[in-house]
């Protein structure tokens, strides 16, 4: 398909779909760990790559490749490449880009998991991360040192939804030769494209609102096959790939992502506005609501402010606990992206790990309280929040 022509919604139902002799309308699920050959010249021109065509599921698999093909041309890139796991698409960008002695600068506020493969994993590999400050732009130019090839950041950010200006951070990296990656997760190329505002590198976990039903885990590096070929590369050899069950899953999700991730928006902006109007919430953080430090910015690069809101209560850590105790409807658990509204305490979950003196200066506090907000009727949210009152 010429993805030119189309609009996402199209994409996203359409594209990549490849159809096998028994002309199947959905996408089919290729369960098979190996592929045959026609002869062993045939065999032979595979494996050198003088032929097209899968030979092992770990390197390719149709199923897998449908995915890729729709995933990218929804973010606008040349080449997708399908992961495990969020995290070893992380993984898979840092080892198939970086070598030994190269810096990376990195946002402070990334998802944890990140944080701990950098600060302990690919630290051991000789490859140094100095964090800044996600909304100071100065900050970023500032951290770069001679041997710096890689900035990463995640916009909006969890759980405090700051906004990264994609585009003046891009502008830096590009300056010093660096390559930019974003974390798209919150977003998907439904509500922001990073490619189109100067980012080099998309990178997803599709296990949150591509999926968008909490079912598998996956994720997805995305950009030119020239940067995607080291890439693709590490993750032939060490395997972190997707499974074609996960892709097919994938698959399905995408085709809703679209009207997903609008009404997703559109509750969350209906909840923060309420939420405003409480009296013992001392602040709400939604890049949707005008009061929203970044508001200008987000609206800028997003479409709409997302399906994540947090919320500080009045009260500290037992008042935000009493709120979360007394939910009946909403599910107490730190994953997001799914139909079903999610609801967490920062502080206590996801951050735990960290000091109390850098949470503090992170911003998040122990009255935080993080929704993801989900596709029920958003007056039944509310009322499920009754320990606000
Ligand atoms: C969940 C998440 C990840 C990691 O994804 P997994 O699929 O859990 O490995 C990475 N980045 C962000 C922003 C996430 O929310």
């Amino acid at each position: 398909m010429n993805e030119e022509k189309y609009q996402p919604e199209t994409l996203a139902v359409r594209e990549g779909t490849l159809r096998s002799q028994f002309g199947e309308h959905s996408e089919a699920l290729f369960l098979t760990s190996s592929f045959m050959f026609g002869s062993a010249e045939q065999a032979a021109k595979r494996f050198i790559g003088e032929e097209d065509g899968n030979i092992y599921s770990r390197f390719t698999n149709p199923t897998v490749t449908m995915f890729e093909e729709r995933l990218a041309a929804l973010e606008g890139a040349e080449q997708c490449v399908a992961t495990a796991s969020g995290m070893s698409a992380v993984l898979a960008c840092v080892m198939g880009l970086l070598k030994a002695g190269d810096h990376i600068v990195a946002s402070y506020s990334l998802f944890g998991s990140t944080v701990n493969l950098f600060n302990n994993v690919i630290k051991k590999f000789g490859v140094e991360t100095t964090y800044v400050s996600a909304t100071d732009v100065s900050a970023w130019q500032a951290a770069v040192r001679p041997n710096t090839k890689l900035f990463f950041l995640e916009t909006p950010s969890n759980p405090l939804t700051e906004i990264s200006d994609i585009a003046a951070i891009s502008k830096i990296a590009k300056s010093c030769g660096a390559l930019l990656a974003v974390d798209n997760c919150f977003c998907t190329p439904i509500l922001q494209r990073p490619l189109d505002l100067g980012a080099d590198i998309v990178i997803h976990s599709a296990t949150k609102y591509i999926d968008g039903q909490g079912r598998v885990l996956g994720g997805a590096v995305l950009g030119s096959r020239k940067n995607m070929e080291g890439v693709y590369g590490f993750l032939r050899t060490a395997g972190p790939t997707m499974s074609a069950f996960n892709a097919w899953i994938f698959l399905k999700g995408l085709e809703t992502l679209k009207i997903r991730m609008d009404a997703h928006s559109a509750n969350a902006l209906e909840l923060a506005k309420w939420l405003e109007a409480q009296p013992n919430v001392a602040r709400v953080l939604y890049p949707g609501l005008p009061s929203h430090p970044q508001h200008e910015l987000a609206m800028k690069q997003q479409k709409s402010g997302g399906g994540i809101v947090s919320f500080e209560v009045k009260g500290g850590k037992e008042a935000a606990w009493r709120v979360i105790d007394s939910t009946r409807l909403l599910s107490i658990t730190a994953n997001l992206g799914d139909t079903r509204t999610t609801i967490c305490h920062s502080a206590s979950t996801t951050h735990a790990r960290i000091s109390p003196e850098a949470r503090a200066a992170a911003g998040i506090s122990d009255g935080l309280i993080r929704i993801a907000v989900g596709l029920e009727a958003v007056v039944d949210i509310q009322n499920d929040l009754k320990g606000l009152s």
